[in-house]
């Protein structure tokens, strides 16, 4: 799960990191009064999930209240690579002298975690990767030792941080490196970090994705969850325990397993068409689950035609056709429905399905056939 930079500076400050204070706004008026809180200079930034926010206008400074009015009315509502901006955070401006920056993420060839620490902070790092690679002081860190601070400091040195900034900058790295394992993130990212005028070292700006898979012991991110705006029809799948990605395309897709949904995706792409979604029903392929599939999928008005998929192995294949035939009498569906049953009992399956077949529901003897009548309906 990604964060906003407003719940990332949250995160950071648990555990330590200095952040400006501010706080957010959803309107113009509560960016006034949050400006007045905080004190001016403030700085108005967009919250979305996505970077380069100060390049798209979303990141603007203000001086007066007439200049949060106005930056503020302009950033609430900007769409920037997509994400409409709802909310914004409002902070004490900084005065910046340097920007660097840094990042933990795991290394997942060599299991280790990955530190890159740059004193060219402050444009997109795969930039400075890519102009000046040299710039990038990576740092392999063994998760059982974990990042003291005597390794920080070599590290900040490496990096060419500044001689000022050292010291501060190796006790927040140690910090950041914290909130990156006890905090289970899968990236923790600050950038641009900053060395002010006055000597001091803080965060800007925060990047920070949970691993859902940690999530079992951190009750505390449903405060994050609550704020995730999700897909609505994954968040339909969520709830009935689907393995679903929503695509845009208009063939709906179930599967059994996960690579068969890929590669019923490829075929459809193959012969003209565009997926959906991607839904892998796995093993559990009977009427509850294949009910819970159909709805999801139907729920999304771009889909034209359904693609049902199934391999049986472990999973029979007569059974997948009863829980067709099962979910078909709760959910009303409105599109047709392009069967290809194959593998264990799959004789079977078509027979149960022989005597309901009709313009919505129809079978197909191979993936690549079935695939072509689900596009040809969903283009017709
Ligand atoms: P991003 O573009 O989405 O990565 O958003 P950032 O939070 O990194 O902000 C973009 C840029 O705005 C930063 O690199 C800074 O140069 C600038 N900026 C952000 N906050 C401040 C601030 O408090 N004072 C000043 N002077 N500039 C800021
Ligand atoms: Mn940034």
């Amino acid at each position: 799960m990604d964060l906003f930079e407003y719940q990332g500076k949250q995160y950071f400050s648990r555990y330590g990191i200095a952040v400006s204070p501010g706080d957010i706004a959803d309107t113009v008026e509560e960016a006034v009064a949050v400006a007045e809180r905080v004190g001016y200079p403030v700085v108005i930034k967009a919250q979305v999930k996505v970077g380069g926010r100060g390049k798209a206008g979303g990141v603007q400074l203000a001086s007066t209240s007439e200049e949060v009015k106005f930056h503020a009315g302009n950033i609430l509502g900007l769409d920037i690579k997509g994400h409409i901006v709802h909310r914004v955070w409002v902070e004490r401006s900084s005065d910046i002298a340097k920007e660097y920056y840094v990042s933990f993420t795991l290394d997942r060839p060599n299991k280790v975690h990955l530190g890159m620490l740059s004193a060219q902070g402050g444009v997109e790092i795969e930039v400075v990767a890519e102009e000046n690679p040299d710039a990038i002081s990576f740092l392999s860190i063994d998760p059982l030792r974990g990042l003291d601070l005597a390794a920080a400091r070599k590290w900040v040195d490496e990096a060419q941080l500044d001689e000022v900034a050292q010291e501060q900058a190796a006790q927040l790295l140690v910090k950041l490196y914290e909130c990156y394992t006890k905090g289970d993130c899968d990236l923790a990212e600050i950038n641009p970090l900053i060395l002010t005028p006055e000597n001091t070292v803080h965060a800007l700006d925060a990047k920070v994705t949970l691993d859902e898979n940690a999530s079992f012991r951190h009750p505390e991110w449903e405060e994050f969850r609550a704020t995730e705006t999700e897909d609505p029809r994954e968040k339909m799948a969520k709830e009935k325990g689907l393995n679903y990605i929503g695509l845009d395309g208009t063939v709906g897709i179930i599967a059994n397993g996960a690579g068969l949904a890929m590669s019923t995706l490829d075929v459809v792409n193959q012969v003209g068409g565009t997926a959906a979604n991607f839904l892998d029903i796995g093993g559990g392929a009977n009427a509850d689950v294949m009910a819970s599939a159909l709805e999801v999928i139907n729920a999304d008005p771009k889909v034209k035609a359904i693609f049902v998929n199934i391999f049986g192995g472990i999973t029979r294949v007569d059974e997948v056709a009863k829980g067709v035939l099962e979910a078909l009498q709760r959910v009303s569906i409105s599109s047709p429905i392009v069967l290809r049953l194959d593998g264990t009992n799959a004789v079977e399956g078509r027979a149960i399905l022989a005597p309901h077949e009709s313009d919505t529901l129809i079978t197909e003897p191979t993936m690549l056939e079935a695939a072509r009548r689900a596009v040809a309906l969903a283009n017709a």
